[in-house]
């Protein structure tokens, strides 16, 4: 017989099934005992005699039985199944569970971050993490659905690659085959993307892991996800269209209620003037109780800024393209802080969701871009030749954007901790969950990799 799934259940009212999954809650009444029996759908009651009672808490069983109607007064409305129990016939204990180190039923945000993450496959066990994580999934799927829907197609880019400047700190590894040489895990597939429209697959996505060594804090860790996009042959306009839509077709699959449509956009310097930031949020404290998500586009920003140095560096992005209309002045390297660049941010209740822009598709607009940064011509050639060269052999005008997904599932949660929307995050120190990361690896590991450890 094939296994039922918890929430089929209420649709085969006097039909025998086999269910499994884990005990949630046990009631011994004497003669008679009750499991809620928990699976990946949900909770169904279970009712049986002997068979239950050697049965507790997180138990992983097989339950074979009846579903049965429950009389009219003891319908439980609470629960999805609530209308029907099953009348065990037979319950196998496939794992017994050990009491665990802590409770799974509650909200959780109580117990030490520490110990939660060294038991993340428990923690996960409760329903608010178990909601975050599937709806997460949902979300993802969502996103993918449209983009094939609009002729994306879904490309992987190398995890071990070459230092790309996001404006972050790269996570390096070393090489065995080229000692004292090192990959970087990529910051973003940021140059892999655009080469792939000068390999002329026009829409390109991924679901993207970006690495940056970055001091974590409430919303960012170490690891994120992203919905990565690139087009060919478009404007900005036509790039922000898309991913809005991308957007809004994926709140609205989750439940989610978008407080304005379309975005509302601003530039870079009135989102200043009137927020005192480029990321704000627009809900009123009405929407605020309500779960809305309030979206708006931050356009027009600077292309460079002066560091703490007094250099020039980029904003966002060194690949963005400058608007057309001071092109001129990128090209004559005059005005250069007054150049703004193409690039758009998406904002959603104070958090920065999207970002993304058109790029330098013309090699001499690029190099111009490095030389303002104040890179010599050697170092140039060395980090960025390949993308000088390959915008030498036919590469379509392109722009793209980058839809960091899981804050905007944090704000729609009410969630205040990146980690609560990943299955297996880093601590706020910056460890990993489970197992515990970085540790320390073996001499003969760190000799084949020609690396001395000073202490
Ligand atoms: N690579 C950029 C980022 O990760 C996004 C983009 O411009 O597409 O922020």
């Amino acid at each position: 017989m094939e296994r039922t799934w918890v929430e089929e259940t209420t649709n085969k009212i006097g039909k025998k099934v086999i269910l499994f999954g884990w005990v949630n809650a046990k009631r011994d009444h004497g003669k008679v005992t009750f499991i809620d029996l928990r699976d990946g759908t949900g909770l169904v009651q279970v009712v049986g005699r002997n068979e239950l009672k050697k049965l507790s808490g997180e138990d992983v069983v097989r339950i074979e039985g009846k579903v049965q109607k429950r009389p009219e007064k003891l319908v439980n409305p609470k629960l999805a199944t609530g209308t029907v129990e099953i009348a065990a016939e037979k319950a196998t204990l496939l794992n017994s569970a050990d009491e665990l180190p802590f409770p799974i039923d509650t909200k959780g945000d109580d117990i030490d971050e520490g110990v939660r993450l060294k038991y993340r496959y428990l923690d996960l066990r409760r329903p608010r993490l178990q909601r975050n994580i599937r709806v997460r999934s949902a979300y993802v799927q969502a996103c993918r659905e449209y983009l094939f829907s609009k002729k994306f197609v879904e490309i992987e880019t190398p995890i071990l690659t070459k230092s790309t400047p996001e404006g972050s700190r790269d996570f390096l590894v070393p090489s065995r085959l080229n000692p004292g040489k090192f990959f970087a895990l990529p910051q973003s597939p940021q140059q892999y993307k655009q080469l792939l429209m000068t390999a002329g697959f026009e829409r390109y996505f991924q679901i993207a892991r970006c690495l940056r060594d970055e001091d974590p804090r409430a919303d960012r860790g170490f690891e994120h996800t992203q919905v990565d996009i690139e087009m060919s042959f478009v404007e900005r306009e036509e790039v922000m269209q898309m991913v809005e839509a991308m957007v809004v077709f994926a709140v609205e699959k989750i439940g989610g209620k978008v407080a304005k449509k379309p975005f509302p956009v601003f530039t870079y310097n009135e989102a200043i003037k009137q927020f005192g930031a480029d990321k704000f949020d627009l809900r009123s404290e009405r929407e605020k109780q309500t779960g809305m998500l309030a979206f708006a586009w931050v356009i027009e920003f600077p292309f460079f800024e002066k560091d703490s140095e007094g250099k020039w560096t980029f904003s966002h992005n060194p690949f963005s393209s400058p608007l057309l209309q001071h092109e001129k002045w990128l090209m004559g390297k005059t005005h250069i802080g007054e150049i703004l660049t193409t690039q758009y941010d998406l904002v959603a209740n104070g958090f920065e969701v999207a970002g993304g822009s058109i790029r330098s598709h013309k090699p001499e607009i690029l190099q111009r871009v490095f030389e303002i940064l104040g890179y010599r011509e050697e170092e140039i050639k060395e980090k960025f030749g390949h993308m000088l060269e390959a915008f030498t052999y036919g590469t379509p005008p392109h722009g793209g954007c980058a839809h960091g997904f899981e804050r905007l599932l944090m704000a729609f949660f009410g969630e205040e901790y990146l980690r609560e929307v990943q299955a297996f995050p880093q601590s706020g120190s910056g460890r990993t969950s489970v197992m515990e990361a970085p540790s320390e690896v073996e001499v003969k590991q760190l000799k084949e990799l020609g690396i001395r450890v000073s202490k």
